[in-house]
């Protein structure tokens, strides 16, 4: 039977795996954590809405129930001409690769007095602290932003969303603290309209929640660097702040830059429609590690990384089985995302044809919440899964 190697246990590589297993393959899944991170849930983790152990998917529990074989450890090297896997402890063979190790992240000056809740994980309980420390002294300074990859055109790369998510649930946390007076929330990104990829109506929507929310602004001014305690802008403005966290846009993962592999100035592997990497029958890239072509609009999405693994999964299981059918991901792309402020939320959706936006006051949450629990529980088979989903 052949061998196919899954590279990454995240929102991409665990549905691949799962597809692939239901199709009767043999499926070995290679991760450097044991857990799937759910980071869409993980903005609850600092106003401890959800405790971290609460954000994981352990992926014993995935091996399990869906029969795939699971390897935790670190891809050090891919090798692409023996077709091997090199990883710390071990080198593996495969057939064929699918590839979902998700972004690493652009540098800049000053980013270890950063947070980022874009980062490891762990990164979520930093962030927990340091605003206890703020809720400790009653008063403070919070700078939350964003930035770009100029390598980038298409800003697939920049994460908005939970910038915006994290403001809006700090503030209302702080003022169920009775704290919203005194603590100050900045938002700051160096382009000109972030957040614009969502669509006209959304982006123009945000500045009701900005000023519901109470949130200053500090945009169009490029970040020349952080200090201790600030975000300095290359016009020389300062924005004091005692907790900065700050969304670094994504940039190439270190193992593909060093693999051969096809990749774009950003770093991101090139495919095909068919998720299949460029120049390569046996290789596939899915979820963030991949280049997003298409409209301009595209952005790198967890249910786009989940697109991205059907399609994948399918082509593979066809050209393996000799069927001649397969599926594109360009026609399946779109923006649907549940924003949530802690109090309530919208819900947002751009595609080929329309943008929208839908404020769901108290009910947005809810909803959020409960699509947390359903990816969790269809994953481990407790509950089924919508046929559309
Ligand atoms: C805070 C936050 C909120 C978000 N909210 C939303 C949302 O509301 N809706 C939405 O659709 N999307 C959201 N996203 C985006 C979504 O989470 C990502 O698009 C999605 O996680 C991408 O999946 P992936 O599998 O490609 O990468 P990841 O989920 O990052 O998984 C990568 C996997 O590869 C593993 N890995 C990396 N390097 C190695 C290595 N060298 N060796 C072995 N394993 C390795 C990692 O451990 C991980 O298991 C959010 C993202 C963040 C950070």
């Amino acid at each position: 039977m052949n061998k196919i190697v899954i590279l990454g246990g995240g929102f991409a590589g665990v549905e691949a795996a799962i597809k692939l297993k239901s199709y009767g393959h043999e499926v070995t899944l290679i991760s450097d954590r044991d857990y799937l991170f759910v980071y869409p849930v993980s903005i609850w983790v600092p106003t401890r809405k959800k405790t971290f152990d609460q954000v994981k998917i352990n992926l014993a529990h995935l091996q399990k129930k869906h029969k795939f074989d699971v390897i935790v450890d670190k891809v050090e090297k891919i090798n692409t001409d023996d077709r091997i896997i090199q990883l710390t402890h071990a080198e593996v063979s495969y057939d064929y690769l699918i590839i979902a190790m998700g972004m690493h992240k652009l540098k800049a000056t000053g980013m270890e007095y950063t947070h980022s809740i874009c980062g490891q994980p762990e990164e979520a309980i930093e962030i927990r602290d340091e605003l206890d420390k703020i809720v400790e002294k009653r008063e403070g300074r919070i700078a939350i932003g964003f930035g770009g990859n100029p390598a980038d055109t298409s800003a697939t790369a920049v994460r908005g969303g939970p910038a915006f998510e994290l403001l809006f649930n700090f503030s209302h946390y702080l003022k169920s603290k009775g704290l919203r007076d005194k603590v100050e929330l900045t938002f700051f990104a160096p382009m000109k309209e972030p957040g614009r990829k969502m669509g006209e109506k959304p982006y123009k929507k945000m500045d009701v929640f900005f000023n519901h929310y109470k949130i200053n602004k500090k945009i169009g001014t490029p970040i020349k660097e952080f200090k201790e305690n600030a975000v300095v802008f290359t016009d020389g403005s300062k924005l004091e702040s005692d907790l900065t966290i700050f969304i670094a846009a994504g940039a190439g993962h270190k193992v593909i830059l060093d693999s051969g592999l096809p990749v774009n100035e950003a770093g991101f592997i090139k495919i095909n429609e068919l998720c299949r990497v460029q120049g390569y029958k046996n290789i596939y890239a899915i979820g963030d590690i991949a280049e997003l072509s298409g409209p301009m609009w595209a952005a790198k999405q967890g249910h786009i990384a989940e697109v991205m693994a059907d399609v994948a999964s399918y082509n593979l299981h066809n050209e393996i089985s000799g069927i001649g059918k397969r599926k594109s991901y360009w026609e399946k792309l779109h923006i649907v995302c549940l924003m949530d402020s802690g109090d309530g939320g919208a819900f947002i959706m751009r595609n080929h044809k329309k943008d929208l936006i839908i404020p769901l006051p108290i009910l947005g949450h809810w909803m959020k919440k409960a699509w947390g629990f359903y990816y969790k529980n269809t994953k481990l088979k407790r509950i089924p899964r919508f046929p559309w989903m």
